[in-house]
């Protein structure tokens, strides 16, 4: 058995890895975007020079790359998906969510009748790929849950990925074989003592647990699997250091898998934290341009979080895939609950059909549809 990202993990200095980001010297960056420009991808060290301080001045020089290897890859597209939230009840406490145990909001998990209510609403907008997010709280949530929930949606959508609580192997399997195409489970951040700071109690307080979920996505042969990092928890240089650390690891050890990556900023939820580590548009943009030149044919994810200019500006750029007129309530699509049900505030309030126009006024291709599941079976 291969030793886990864990163990690596545990190696990790972090004032190391801060002091050679901002070590990075201008003179080193230019060969750097000039290599990028093969597609073979990059080092992690050069991965650290593109995300520095220093490689900000270069940032035309990076998306111009970052777009010739998006579109190489990826042809002129933005794949869009909508999340469906299945269930708000959620046993951890995270300092940052809506969902968190301490806060008093009325939860409630989907029945099979408003799960079929939702998917009739989200179908009616045109959407093919769904994201089944749910809080995490085995009593009312489980495997026999979610994997009824998938049972009952697979005939009606084309890809479904699942955001849910971390699982066994076995329990991924199940899901597999009911039809989940893709897991995402971010860590949030990769530095554990900060991780402890913000993640108070249930399982996911467990560093060691969540970390080693991707792995057993992988022992488990799921098709797609997601990593992302919450933007704003810590210096989001060194927590992206880790994140490409953390998927070169993954592309090694479970090559049979896709991967994709996403970098939600913090936003205001109930129980709001303030923000210590603000992460600015220009980081965002610095971020994403270094992602898609270290790795080539990664998906690039951008949620409705951010707002409708940025999300725009962004299209060309790097990003491949993006939500939209997400509703974070359970039952947001069908019912429109009450808006204290919702996990935290989205930006990009724009409806479908102004999405897709935002996207073809660059030139891209909105798709709703790039997959038939029969592929994977
Ligand atoms: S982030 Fe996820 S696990 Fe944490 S409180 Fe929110 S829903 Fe629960």
């Amino acid at each position: 058995m291969a030793e886990s990202f864990y163990q690596t993990s545990q190696l990790i200095n972090w004032q190391q890895l801060n002091q050679q980001i901002l070590a990075t010297k201008k003179a080193d960056i230019e060969s750097i975007i000039v290599q990028a420009k093969s597609g073979l991808g990059l080092s992690l060290d050069q991965f650290a020079a593109l995300i520095s301080p220093a490689a900000q001045a270069y940032l035309p020089q990076m998306a111009q790359v970052s777009q010739q290897l998006t579109q190489q890859r990826f042809g002129k597209t933005i794949q869009l998906y909508i999340p469906l939230y299945l269930s708000n009840w959620c046993s951890n406490v995270c300092t940052y969510c809506g969902f968190s145990a301490n806060n008093k909001v009325r939860r409630n998990a989907l029945t099979p009748e408003q799960i079929l209510a939702e998917a009739k609403a989200i179908l009616a907008k045109g959407y093919q790929h769904i994201l089944l997010v749910t809080g995490e709280m085995l009593k009312k949530v489980d495997t026999d849950y979610l994997c009824a929930a998938v049972k009952q949606l697979r005939p009606l959508f084309k890809h479904i990925s699942l955001e849910v609580q971390p699982m066994s192997v076995a329990d991924y399997q199940r899901l597999k074989q009911a039809g989940v195409d893709a897991v995402l489970v971010y860590q949030e951040t990769y530095d554990p003592n900060t991780y402890q700071n913000y993640h108070l109690k249930g399982q996911k307080a467990d560093y060691q647990h969540r970390l080693k979920t991707a792995e057993r996505l992988g022992q488990a042969g799921m098709d797609k699997i997601g990593l992302g990092i919450l933007l704003g928890l810590r210096d989001w240089r060194a927590d992206s250091l880790v994140l490409a650390q953390h998927l070169a690891y993954l592309q090694k050890h479970y090559w049979r898998s896709r991967y994709s990556l996403s970098f939600p900023r913090l936003r205001p939820a109930l129980g709001e934290i303030s923000i210590q580590n603000k992460v600015s548009e220009r980081d965002l943009l610095q971020l994403v341009c270094a992602l898609r030149l270290m790795f080539p044919q990664v998906e690039l994810s951008l949620s409705t979080r951010e707002r409708a200019a940025f999300r725009d500006l962004l299209i060309p750029l790097g990003i491949t895939t993006m939500s939209a007129e997400s509703s974070t309530q359970p039952g947001g699509y069908a019912e429109q609950s009450a808006q204290e049900l919702s996990q935290f505030d989205i930006d990009d309030n724009r409806n479908t059909p102004a999405i897709c126009e935002a996207i073809a006024q660059q030139g891209y291709q909105a798709v709703m549809q790039d997959w038939q599941a029969e592929y994977n079976r």
